[in-house]
């Protein structure tokens, strides 16, 4: 089960494949480097046979646990499937092999898909500008808080403080602080939604604004977020939207009508592109005019002439928050998937994954405990009061499901739910496959209460079971030493 690293499987003499003799002039790096660029030693690399690597690198392949192989409802991430097209189109050799230092006029098939996402994504959220160049949701957070800031210096004050609610993804008080904003945490109220009163309480000229993520990481629609934005806006400040969970409102509702400044979407959590494993994204960010001015540079432009161009010369530029032009090849998938399901397939996906999500929550919801009652959009967070009196805890019911063969939800956040387990199951997945994933859900919840032993030792079908998280974190082994 266990599987070596190539370096200690090496054995001195093995090679994947020899060449018969040379018909060239041979050549050493001396005659063609500088001497002090030239290795005094030989590289350490590893000396298997073809066969051998073919074997080591198929074997570690079929560990992987991914959307490709099995459901993976981990809340908040959007796991949805990524449709094959998208990889095709990106990659074509029109966009796979150019470089980013091409003179403009011979890459203006790119330049133009790069504005044409930016049209799309602007008339999605009802917005005015965009960039693409962020490359992911937490960037994208930090570029929107630069513009705010930016723009409140304008104002005469950048003011020193940044509200957001204690449900809020963590990615939000650090991109404030990042940006140098100091944190009011404001309480979620009973019932779920951010009470307006607390924000009126908290609102004064010393907070640049707020940030809100709609849908909440609750799964459910702030529906005060416009009487909010307009507290805001009354006392000077601007309205962030985190829009990561932009899956279960997309095509359904502008953004600029709620009264929203910015937003950042992911592209590879709404928009299909793949994710984890700390893989390439990208964050846009949308903005109203207000804010406009303040985008990062350069800003794909048309000129009169039809041509496309990077536009620099924009007076109040936070300046640029990326090499060249963002995540390129993710802004490809995403336009492709975008064009694939036109307006009115995005609009269906949001429909399907609100009602993926709620399907689970009338399955589960009399054998797992909802901490609010709120309507459900795109995941269903329960919370661990079904299991007290028992000495299962949440992390066990999360390793039970592997057993079961699925990827184990989110837990334990967000932090207000106790012990929580948040399903999103998104709009990919077929009705079987969530109603195996429910009944698997079902037969666990009886387990707590029959035989807890077997949740406790969960998982008992893997390579590996439960490992020493904490010692991971603090003791991490990244190099192998030899
Ligand atoms: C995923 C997520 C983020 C962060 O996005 P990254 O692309 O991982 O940086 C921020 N907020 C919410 C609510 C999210 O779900």
């Amino acid at each position: 089960m266990s599987e070596n690293t190539v370096y200690q499987k090496s054995k001195k003499g093995r090679m994947g494949y020899s060449f018969d003799t040379y018909e060239v002039d041979h050549m050493t790096s001396t005659d063609f480097l500088p001497e002090n660029l030239v290795r005094k030693t030989e590289a350490r690399l590893p000396e298997l046979s073809e066969f051998d690597v073919v074997r080591h690198y198929t074997r570690l392949s079929k560990k992987n646990y991914s959307i490709d192989t099995h459901f993976y409802p981990l809340g908040s991430c959007t796991m949805k499937y990524n449709p094959r097209i998208n990889e095709e189109t990106a990659a074509q050799k029109g966009f796979s092999q150019t470089h980013p230092m091409q003179y403009q006029y011979t890459v203006q098939g790119n330049l133009c898909l790069i504005y044409e996402l930016g049209e799309a994504l602007k008339q999605i959220t009802g917005m005015d500008g965009v960039s693409l160049q962020p490359c992911a949701g937490a960037h994208g957070e930090l570029t929107g808080l630069l513009m705010i800031r930016a723009c409140l210096t304008d104002r005469g004050n950048p003011r020193k403080k940044i509200i957001t609610p204690d449900s809020a993804h963590g990615t939000n008080p650090a991109s404030a602080a990042m940006c140098g904003y100091g944190i009011v945490s404001i309480k979620t109220g009973e019932d779920g939604f951010i009470d307006p009163a607390e924000v009126q309480r908290v609102m004064n000229e010393d907070c640049a604004g707020i940030m809100i993520t709609n849908p909440s990481t609750l799964g459910i629609f702030e529906k005060n977020i416009k009487k909010i934005a307009d507290i805001v806006h009354a006392k000077g400040g601007l309205v962030y939207m985190d829009g990561a969970n932009l899956n279960a409102v997309v095509g359904q509702i502008s953004m600029a009508d709620l009264g929203v400044d910015c937003l950042h979407i992911n592209l590879h959590k709404t928009f299909s592109t793949p994710h984890g494993g700390g893989g390439p994204g990208a964050g846009p960010v949308v903005v109203n005019n207000v804010l406009e001015p303040y985008l990062p540079v350069p800003v794909i432009s048309k000129d009169k002439y039809g041509r496309y161009f990077a536009d620099y010369n924009r007076e109040k530029t936070i300046g640029r928050m990326r090499v060249f032009l963002g995540n390129f090849a993710i802004l490809v998938r995403a336009y492709t998937y975008i064009r694939e399901l036109g307006l009115d397939g995005i609009k269906k996906v949001s429909k399907m994954a609100v009602l993926n999500a709620n399907y689970i929550r009338a399955r589960l919801k009399d054998h797992y405990q909802l901490k609010y009652d709120s309507p459900s959009l795109h995941e269903v967070v329960f919370s661990d009061a079904t299991l007290k009196g028992t000495n299962v805890k949440t992390i066990d019911v999360a390793k039970r499901i592997i057993d079961y063969g699925f990827h184990p939800p989110t837990v334990y956040f967000p932090i207000i739910v106790p012990g929580a387990i948040m399903i999103e199951p998104t709009e990919t997945e077929s009705k079987e496959t969530i109603d195996d994933f429910c009944d698997a859900m079902i037969k666990i919840a009886a387990e707590i209460k029959n035989n807890p032993e077997k949740i406790i030792r969960a998982p008992e079908t893997t390579c590996i079971s439960r490992l020493d998280e904490v010692k991971a974190v603090k003791e991490p082994v990244l190099r192998e030493r030899f």
